[in-house]
Parts: structure tokens; C-alpha cells; sequence
């Protein structure tokens, strides 16, 4: 929030020039505080210089059998679970840490304090939060275990070394709170159920043990695995869930299991019709009692579901493979295009980043604006068609971002949020064409900027002073970093890059050095300076054409173009002139040429009189002022 400013550079370059410099003195940085560069992480083993895993890169990995019963006529659901825990790390372990994060909606709970709960991540005061009724180990003899709010330390009756593996069993059962902080809840009997099992917490090289506490705005960081999941619920529901469906004879009608197949061939079909669902006996293989439906993930970090005796169900196929379902209440009209949408984002992103893992891809509408679990996103109903798809987009980009790249949402939320936030202005350019994305994004910045106070883009999320400033800071201002970077490093270069990163560290814990230094590596630039300004400060970009001069020499026009660094993050500057005829010359001057000064020329040449010229011109730049970046005769 304290406007980042420059240090008396006159001052320092006079004691400067009085005195040599010893070598890699700290001043040198001191003398321009504009040209600060991070301070990364020394290189280890695990994570290399080049922002790629290290020879001895290490994860943990947790694989998952859960059963659990929902109760609608307690709003109740009743599980157990048993978590196969593999010790991939140097370490040996005598405890291990699970993540509760129903805990969050018990009444005095962290996050009740912290964030206000009638807000969007309230919830508590319902008698919500975890009964934990038994942890046991591999003999079944239960374990001591201590819960710290939405955390449960489980001590090992023996510590586990590297290389073993060992399994818990965990009995539990909570209360759906209606409004779950925007991430699940429910409407009536519409269900979206979501941070629901105790979850084993990231062990990583970084931080040890992830324990920092679910308090709301901090989404989560989790280890990949494979899931066995089966959902007992009344008989007339209907469930979709991440992963495949293992039994549809036992759950689905003939007629449903042979739309499906139809769906699969491409063509969007109606699985469940609005019309139909008056009649719960032809829709349904019984009607009383329960069904239990039994689902399979692989890889994956996470499961959710959703559940309700009153959906209407799309289905069609994205990326050859994947079957997608739309799940929507009838009065939901602009949910008839979500199986069409969904299609779009699956098939886009895959070409843009990586192919799209997973067998299915579930968009369920319901009470939660819009989050993002593997395989599956729980969105509003949304009354137009560009705002269904603008958060059905944004929650499908989240499939690559943290979903396949395993960031740590709790702590870096920029790098699920702002990457996602970046890569969804391209997809919604392609279904919309008319739409001028990077306008929008930078706009938005610039207004928000003005109206808000401001914190760095690396701020914790659970820091960020409101929702407005988590806007900023976490989703638009990393989208315009990383617009300016494209334009900087060009299309060609920045987009296989991006690809490149996501492949690299696809079902791994990425930080932020690595994203630094991999980006830095591919792109073969020196962007210190360029991360410093933009993670950890709230400093601008205002590159302004001073002022020009034109001079003929023989045959050729030599323009001479001055610039002013009027914000306090220092950019590159590209400048342009042309001439009436479309002739044209680029110099870009680089951001080192303002060291220590505001103000540097560049020299372009030019068949005749230049009568344009720009810099860092059109919104991709992050230019916060755009009116003095053109001059024309
Ligand atoms: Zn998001």
C-alpha cells in the first residue's frame, strides 16, 4: 500500500562518483530502488536455477478410499475413509497433518474471526465443523491425534521413513452448511458438496508441513493420488462427481446409459430433459431408498460432488476423450449453452497449454458463484450468456491452474488466479470474436487502481484487506504482468514458454521461483527487475513520448523519439514511427537505459517524415496511461 518511490538518485551518484564502489555493493541496487530484483530461493537439488524440478525432486503422494452417506433429512453427511499416505521425502515421519476444513463453519472457528460471516466466506455459526469419530492405523488401533481448528495433527504409532508407505482409516461425519463460503452448500435439496473428507496436507521442500489454517479466502495446496469414492444417497438424486462413473447399470436408466454414448460421439444430449423430470420413476432405475454411486479419479488432488432430485442433464464430448455434463436446475435458462461452453474451454486450453488430462468435465450449477475442483466446477446460474461463460471459462481454466500444476493456492494465489485469469482473455476471444479482451482486463486494472487501495500481487491471499483488493491483486493486476510480458518477449516466444511450464511441472508443487526463473530461462531475458516491480510492489507503468524530433539526412528521415518514465515501475519502452505511406521503424529502448534516470531517446530511421509515433501502445502493455503514449503529426 505505501507508494513505492524512487531514493535521492543525485545524492547517490555523487557519493558514488566520490568514492569507487566496492564490488557487488549493495548500494549499486540502493542508488535506483526502481531496479530491485526478488529474492529467490538458492537452487537445491530439488528445484534447479533453470525453474525446473532439480535430480532429487521429491512429492508425497496420497491415495484415497472414501464412502460417505448424505442425509437430506439432517443436511448430514456420514463417512469413512481410508488414505494410503507414501513417504517420497528424505525425511522420516512421526506425525502426520490433515487438513479439516469443515471446520471453518464451527461456530468461534479462525476463519469466523477473521473474515465476516455474513459475507461470502462466512458459514459458521450452523453447528457446522467436523465430528471426528475414530483415527486409526494400518492394524486398526486408533491413533493419538490433535485438531487445531481446521487442522488434525495424527501421530504414527511407528515413524514412517522414506520410502514406505503406511494407511489411516478416519471416521467422520458434519453438517452441510448452507452457505459453505462460497466453495459448496446448499439450496434446499440441491447439494454441492466440496473440502468435505479430511484431506492429508502438502509435505513439500519448501515448507515442511502446509499448516496454514483454512480461514476462507485462501483456497488450498493438496497431493496428488488416485480416489475410490462411493456416494450413497436417496434413490430419485442425481450425482455428478469428479471422476468416471463406475456403475452406471446401478444407477442410470438404459435410456440414459444410451444417451450418454450418443454424447460421446459429439453430439450435445439432453441425458435428463426438463420435461421429464416431473415423472422421478421413469427417470430414475427406483425411487425409494438409496443408490450408491461409485466414482474413480486418478492423479488427481482433490474430489468433489453435487447431488439433487431436481436437475436437468446435458452431456457432450471436448478433446476427443472427455464426457461433459452439464448439471442445472430447470429455471436456469442460460444454463442450455454450459455443455456447449464447457466443450469450448476443455478443447481450447488444451491446445493452448496441455492436453486435458481427465475422463470427465462436470459444470453443476447451484449456490456457489464459482469454484473449481478436479473434473468438476459449481457456478451461479448466471441470467446472460456472457457472464455464464466468463465464470464457467474462468472455473474451466482452473482445470490447468492449480488443478494439473499443483500451485499452492493458499499462500500464491496469483499463480492459480492470475494465470487463469491471463489465459481465459484468450479463450473468451475465440468465442466471442467480437469481444476485445486485453482491453478489458487492462481497463479494469487502471479503474480499480484509482478506486481502491492497492496490494502486491504476492500478498497471502487471506492478507488481501478485501475482496476487491484479492480482485486486483491475485487475478487482474498478474493477468496485465504477464500481457506486458508476451508483448515484451513476443507471441511466439512467451506462449510455448507458458506451455513448456505447464507440461514441466504438470501434477507437481510449482512455487513462484520456479515460474520466475523458468520463464526467465525459456525467454532468455533478464526479468528481476521486471517481477520485482510487479509481484512486490503496487508501482505503475506510464511510459509517455516526450517529445520527437525529425531531421533529413540524405535519403533518410532520422526520427529521435525522447521517453519519460512516469510511473515508478520501470518498462521497456518499444517505439514506433510511421510514415504516411506505411513505412515503418521499431527501437525498443531497455528498461536499463532509465537507470537512474526518467528519461532515455531512441534513433529511428525512416524513408520520409514520420506521422505516428507510439510507445508501448495498446492495452496488452499494462500502460496505466495511454494518452500520452502516441504522438501524431
Ligand atoms: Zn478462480
Amino acid at each position: 500500500m505505501t507508494p513505492f518511490r524512487k531514493l535521492a538518485t543525485a545524492t547517490a551518484a555523487a557519493l558514488a562518483l566520490a568514492a569507487p564502489a566496492p564490488a557487488q555493493t549493495p548500494a549499486d541496487e540502493a542508488v535506483d530502488a526502481r531496479f530491485q530484483t526478488p529474492d529467490l530461493p538458492a537452487p537445491n537439488a530439488y528445484r534447479a536455477a533453470t525453474g525446473r524440478p532439480g535430480p532429487g525432486y521429491w512429492q508425497q503422494r496420497v491415495d484415497y478410499d472414501i464412502r460417505a452417506t448424505l442425509d437430506p433429512t439432517t443436511h448430514t453427511i456420514t463417512g469413512s475413509e481410508t488414505i494410503t499416505y507414501a513417504n517420497r521425502s528424505p525425511d522420516t515421519l512421526a506425525y502426520l497433518w490433515l487438513q479439516l476444513d469443515q471446520n471453518l463453519f464451527a461456530a468461534g472457528s479462525q476463519g469466523a474471526q477473521t473474515f465476516p460471516q455474513e459475507g461470502r466466506f462466512g458459514g459458521s455459526g450452523v453447528g457446522g465443523g467436523y465430528t471426528i469419530s475414530r483415527v486409526a492405523g494400518p492394524d486398526g488401533a486408533g491413533l493419538e491425534h490433535r485438531i487445531v481448528d481446521t487442522q488434525m495433527r495424527v501421530d504414527l504409532a511407528r515413524p514412517l521413513p522414506p520410502g514406505e508407505a503406511t494407511t489411516l482409516s478416519i471416521d467422520w461425519s458434519f453438517r452441510v452448511p448452507e452457505t459453505g463460503a462460497d466453495r459448496m452448500g446448499r439450496e434446499g435439496d440441491h447439494y454441492v458438496i466440496a473440502q468435505w473428507y479430511p484431506r492429508l496436507a502438502v509435505y513439500d521442500d519448501v515448507d515442511g508441513w502446509n499448516t496454514l489454517p483454512y480461514l476462507g479466502q485462501g483456497e488450498f495446496y493438496l497431493e496428488y493420488g488416485d480416489f475410490d469414492v462411493e456416494l450413497t444417497v436417496p434413490a430419485t438424486y442425481l450425482v455428478g462427481a469428479t471422476g468416471s462413473l463406475e456403475n452406471p447399470g446401478e444407477v442410470l436408466t438404459a435410456t440414459q446409459r444410451e444417451r450418454l454414448e450418443r454424447a460421446r460421439a459429439g453430439e450435445v444430449v439432453q441425458v435428463v430433459a426438463r420435461e421429464e423430470l416431473s415423472d422421478k420413476t421413469a427417470i430414475r432405475p427406483r425411487t425409494e431408498g438409496t443408490l450408491t454411486w461409485r466414482f474413480r479419479a486418478e492423479n488427481v488432488r482433490d474430489v468433489a460432488w453435487a447431488a439433487s432430485p431436481q436437475v436437468v442433464w446435458d452431456a457432450t464430448s471436448a478433446s476427443g476423450e472427455t464426457l461433459v455434463h452439464a448439471l442445472y436446475r430447470p429455471d436456469a435458462a442460460a444454463w442450455r449453452e454450459a455443455a456447449e461452453m464447457t466443450r469450448h474451454s476443455i478443447d481450447f486450453y488444451s491446445e493452448m497449454l496441455m492436453d486435458y488430462p481427465y475422463p470427465t468435465a462436470t459444470a453443476v450449477e447451484g449456490p456457489v458463484f464459482g469454484m473449481e475442483y478436479p473434473m468438476i466446477v459449481f457456478v451461479a446460474p448466471e441470467s446472460s450468456r456472457a457472464g455464464l461463460f466468463d465464470v464457467l471459462d474462468h472455473e474451466w481454466g482452473h482445470m490447468w491452474y492449480p488443478m494439473i500444476v499443483g500451485t499452492d493456492e493458499r499462500r500464491h494465489a496469483w499463480m492459480d488466479e492470475g494465470i487463469d485469469t491471463f489465459v481465459n482473455q484468450f479463450s473468451k476471444a475465440a468465442y466471442f470474436p467480437e469481444s476485445e479482451p486485453f482491453l478489458l482486463t487492462v481497463a479494469q486494472y487502471a479503474q480499480a487502481i484509482r478506486a481502491f487501495p492497492e496490494q502486491p500481487l504476492g500478498t497471502r491471499p487471506d492478507l488481501f484487506a478485501s475482496q476487491t483488493a484479492l480482485g486486483i491483486g491475485a487475478y487482474i493486476k498478474p493477468a496485465v504482468m504477464l500481457n506486458a510480458l508476451r508483448e515484451l518477449a513476443g507471441a511466439e516466444a512467451f506462449d510455448p514458454a507458458l506451455a513448456a511450464f505447464t507440461r514441466t511441472w504438470a501434477y507437481r508443487h510449482p512455487k513462484p521461483a520456479d515460474f520466475l526463473r523458468f520463464m526467465e530461462d525459456e525467454l532468455g531475458l533478464q526479468l528481476g527487475t521486471f517481477w520485482w516491480s510487479w509481484i512486490h510492489t503496487t508501482a505503475t507503468s506510464d511510459v509517455a513520448i516526450l517529445g520527437q524530433d525529425q531531421s533529413r539526412a540524405g535519403e533518410t528521415w532520422k526520427v529521435v523519439v525522447t521517453v519519460d518514465q512516469r510511473g515508478e515501475l520501470v518498462m521497456p519502452a518499444r517505439v514506433v514511427a510511421t510514415t504516411a505511406t506505411g513505412a515503418r521503424d521499431t527501437v525498443t529502448i531497455p528498461a536499463e537505459a532509465f537507470y537512474g534516470t526518467d528519461r532515455a531517446t531512441a534513433t529511428l530511421y525512416l524513408p520520409e517524415r514520420a506521422e505516428r509515433i507510439t510507445v508501448n501502445e495498446g492495452p496488452a502493455w499494462g500502460d496505466v496511461n495511454p494518452r500520452n503514449n502516441i504522438w501524431t503529426r
